[in-house]
């Protein structure tokens, strides 16, 4: 697996593990950490290899050893993105195209995670997986992660036309435990370390926006399917959670509500944070009637839940 220690990454061992499998773990640590596949260290299940997708050598080598491949290895989040455009760039095409290269050389089967981003600022909603993507200009940085996921899914598509084996998945706002409250900062894990520190929550634009938030377990469940269902191979699955629609604002209430905090919201404009030249998507909502028509896939953890098994995990873990 690729991305073993991130945030979706390292739950997604823990279930491979539970199922008897035995995972080689490779992480370059710039998002990912130790602590989040520590447990495994000295379980024998479990290899984990410091470094990044971009060695091809390496890559060779560990795809060789297994018997297929999770490629969950990214530079996420909007705030990294636009920060570090090239080394983005560089990890999210070029990393993908050398895993797929060694897997369809070594005959492995593969999953590569893409992400709802790739819709861009969205037309209609529910968003299903074969519509049509609208993105803005390429001097927008933030359009070049979904850019360089739709070229990952395109290199899958093709390689397959090969008889490569492989799934992509596309994940909508994954929240849960282990999310990154300060490297790469979705406004989940943000808005809970704010809350639980007291420190104002921080709404950008007017909070209208919406998102569909999906918990982690839903997330590998759906994850797990996607791999093992052979049908699907060839394919593209949104695994997002369409009842959980909540606009930004609400959902800064809901957090702060569940922690029991005393936080205020504060409103910054987009362009405070990201500088000039920013774009948002105003509406993000998965269709999930493919996944649940050919994986069984469905979510199970609504929202309020999800907030409490997040915000009970951070208890024990305070990330400061
Ligand atoms: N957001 C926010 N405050 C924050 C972080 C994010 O209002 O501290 C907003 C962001 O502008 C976007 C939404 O929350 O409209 C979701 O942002 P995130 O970065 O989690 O993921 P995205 O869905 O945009 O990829």
């Amino acid at each position: 697996m690729t991305g073993g220690a991130g945030f979706i990454g390292s739950h997604l061992v823990d279930r491979l593990v539970e199922h008897g499998d035995a995972v080689i773990a490779l992480d370059d640590f710039s998002t990912g950490r130790r602590d989040n596949i520590g447990r495994h260290a000295d379980s024998g299940k479990v290899r984990i290899v410091e470094g990044t997708i971009l060695d091809d050598a390496l890559v060779e080598t560990l795809v060789g050893d297994c018997d297929r491949v999770f490629h969950l290895a990214a530079a996420v989040g909007v705030a990294h993105i636009i920060a570090n455009p090239l080394g983005s760039l560089q990890v999210n095409s070029r990393g993908t195209e050398n895993i797929l290269a060694a897997c369809a050389r070594h005959e492995r089967k593969v999953l590569i995670s893409s992400s709802s981003e790739v819709y861009g600022r969205g037309g209609r909603v529910p968003m299903h997986e074969d519509d049509d993507r609208i993105l803005g200009s390429t001097v927008i940085q933030r359009w070049s992660y979904a850019t360089a996921k739709a070229l990952d899914e395109h290199l899958l598509l093709a390689h397959a036309a090969h008889g490569l084996r492989g799934v992509i998945v596309r994940y909508f706002n994954i929240y849960g435990p282990r999310m990154d409250p300060k490297g790469y900062g979705s406004v989940m894990a943000t808005f809970v370390r704010q809350a639980l520190a007291g420190d104002p929550v921080t709404v950008y634009g007017d909070g209208l926006q919406s998102r569909c938030f999906t918990y982690i377990d839903d997330c590998i469940d759906g994850t797990v399917l996607a791999m093992e269902t052979q049908p699907a191979e060839g394919q593209v699955f949104n695994i997002g959670d369409a009842t959980t629609e909540m606009t930004i604002a609400d959902l800064a209430r809901k957090v702060i509500e569940a922690s029991g905090s005393s936080s205020t919201i504060v409103h910054e404009s987009y362009e405070q944070h990201f500088g000039a030249g920013f774009e948002d998507t105003r509406r993000r909502v998965p269709s999930a009637a493919r996944a649940a028509e050919r994986l069984g896939w469905t979510a199970h953890v609504g929202l309020d839940e999800g907030i409490r098994r997040t915000l009970e995990s951070w208890g024990q873990t305070a990330p400061d």
